[in-house]
């Protein structure tokens, strides 16, 4: 027992997964042909994919964004819980990656449900908010460039309704965020990030030590 979060040992992890995972095999081999992948660091474990389908599934929610798409494990895990008439807008600047990424999307059926955006995000999330696009989503997946987090809260907050969640990828940075002499701008970006969210009244939160650590934020 542990009054602290339990430290995962290799085999406590591996029990975890094979109590708990149920990855669709769609997903599972999406995960095998990005792990020959240059970035395949980038893509979250099956678990994390699992636990936000379920946050997506408690919400009802219907409209989502997916920040930083990459080979599109998280869209598709996110797609494959919305209903139906659901949306992702996902957000991305490379097209090799998201090429992969829509190949998978078709084989699991659910190609109609996402809409990728091939350009800066910051400059997408700025046009939704343009377009009227305020207070109409309810999910936010930030995982994209580590220095601009902070302008992608801001925005996801924005285009979030009331009661709408943001999750923010990678918080603890491979456990960098607590090197003091890591001054990398990619760590610094993610420790001030970490510090407007704490700060934030506007949101409630939880940072879970998933994956890479993944905070939770709910706009009040
Ligand atoms: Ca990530």
């Amino acid at each position: 027992m542990s009054t602290e979060t339990l430290n995962l040992t290799p085999a406590l992890y591996t029990y975890l997964q094979a109590v708990s995972l149920r990855e669709a095999p769609v997903l599972a081999k999406l995960r095998e042909t990005t792990h020959t992948m240059p970035g395949a660091m980038m893509q979250i474990s099956p678990e994390q994919g699992q636990f936000m389908a379920l946050l997506v599934e408690l919400m009802g929610a219907k409209k989502t964004l997916d920040i930083g798409t990459y080979t599109g494990y998280s869209a598709l895990s996110v797609a494959l819980a919305l209903p139906a008439d659901g949306k992702v807008i996902a957000l991305d600047i490379i097209a090799e990656s998201t090429a992969v990424a829509k190949t998978f999307w078709a084989e699991a059926g659910v190609a109609k449900k996402i809409d990728l955006h091939l350009a800066p995000a910051a400059e997408t999330l700025a046009r939704l908010i343009a377009e009227g696009e305020a207070g109409t989503f309810d999910f936010a997946f930030i995982d994209a460039d580590k220095r601009n987090y902070a302008i992608y809260y801001e925005q996801s907050l924005t285009l979030l309704r009331q009661g709408g969640l943001i999750a923010i990828d990678n918080v603890l940075w491979g456990g960098r965020v607590v090197d003091a002499l890591d001054d990398d701008k990619d760590t610094t970006a993610i420790r001030l990030l970490n510090e407007i969210v704490h700060q934030d009244e506007r949101v409630s939160i939880s940072l879970i030590p998933i994956g890479d650590g993944l905070t939770l934020a709910r706009k009040r």
